[in-house]
């Protein structure tokens, strides 16, 4: 259930609320609106009695029964739309991503060497992308195709975002890497293939990192939501969907990006959407179509990979953009963005 706070309610009242609910045996979690504390209570259900009891506590407004699987992801916890920060330390400049800026990260599929990713993060920083991608650990499909640099990659992004400001996004792809990666990156990326991954998603949650979470291929929407949660109620509010395409029939695109997964998902959570036009496309003459229909259709972000000689690249060669690629998709985005009412 979620009580909801009134107006401006002191803290004092907020700090009972959280004590009370403790002592009935629940986990408090707190999420900060705009004009009013909402305080997420997970726990055994709740009875009406005991609803009626924590309404009628001092500056408590409502108690709702959340009624989906999902809780602290749903729009039944917390009606606005909620925004997350990445960034601000390490030299890192912050991007707030869910409040009307649509944001782009942008990068390679690997880290493949320090002047390929100086190279890279200089492009995506002249056309305007916000924040650098950049694999450091890179779950292949097949054992023998490259692995990505790891620590070596990890600390080359590191250099790039000392040089450049702009925030890393790197995928985490093992439990036992969650440290190492958190103390390097400033958003965590979870891939397809981890997308119910519950352990590692527990374990990315203990950080209270921002999460740039990757929908599975074959992961219908409730099954994403519920593994969100995995995040969520770790105490972890920092959590960003990403839609990148899904398994179906048709062989054309390397996945079907699902473009009606922004609105639904917006209908039911709170939390920022952002899309991956490249994983879906597979092929580097449809990005830029699928980038633009995804910030049509409502994203708050996108993330793109760019690679400053594509046809060198060691993972992902056919859909990642060129410099010219990228800089006529800015400018193509920019005109969109703004159509919206949003800036880039
Ligand atoms: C990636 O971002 O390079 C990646 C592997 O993406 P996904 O997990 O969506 O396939
Ligand atoms: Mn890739």
């Amino acid at each position: 259930m979620v009580i909801v706070m009134a107006k401006n309610a002191p803290a004092e009242a907020v700090e009972r609320v959280i004590n009370d609910i403790k002592a009935l045996g629940f986990t408090p979690h707190i999420s900060e609106g705009e004009e009013r504390t909402l305080i997420g209570a997970i726990g055994p259900a709740p009875t009406e009695e005991l609803r009626e009891q924590l309404a009628g506590l001092v500056a408590v407004d409502t108690v709702v029964r959340i009624t989906k699987p999902y809780k602290l992801a749903s729009r039944e916890f917390r009606h606005d739309d909620s925004f997350v920060i990445i960034g601000g330390s390490g030299g890192a400049n912050a991007v707030k991503t869910g409040n009307g800026r649509f944001v782009v990260a942008a990068g390679p599929c690997g880290v493949e060497s320090r002047g390929q990713l100086l190279d890279a993060a200089a492009i995506v920083q002249r056309h305007g992308a916000a924040i650098l991608r950049g694999g450091a650990y890179k779950p292949r499909t097949s054992p023998y195709a490259f692995q990505g640099l790891q620590e070596q990659g990890l600390a080359i992004l590191e250099e790039a975002r000392a040089n450049t400001g702009m925030p890393v996004v790197t995928e985490v792809t093992a439990p036992e890497l969650v440290e190492k990666v958190a103390a390097s990156a400033d958003m965590l990326q979870i891939g397809a293939r981890n997308s119910q991954n519950f352990a590692l998603l527990a374990e990315v949650g203990k950080t209270g990192k921002p999460v740039l979470f990757k929908r599975g291929m074959s992961t219908s929407i409730a099954e994403f939501l519920q593994a969100a949660e995995y995040v969520l109620s770790q105490g972890n509010p920092n959590v960003i969907l990403c839609e990148r395409g899904i398994r179906t029939f048709e062989t054309s695109t390397r996945f079907t990006l699902d473009v009606s997964a922004v609105p639904v998902l917006k209908e039911l959570t709170h939390l920022p959407v952002w899309v991956d036009p490249s994983h879906a496309a597979g092929r580097r003459p449809l990005v830029a179509s699928l980038a633009l229909a995804s910030a049509a259709a409502g994203a708050d972000g996108l993330i793109v990979e760019v690679h400053p000689r594509p046809e060198e690249a060691k993972s992902d060669a056919a859909q990642q953009l060129d410099d010219a690629e990228f800089g006529a998709l800015m400018d193509r985005l920019g005109k969109v963005v703004q159509a919206l009412g949003k800036s880039l």
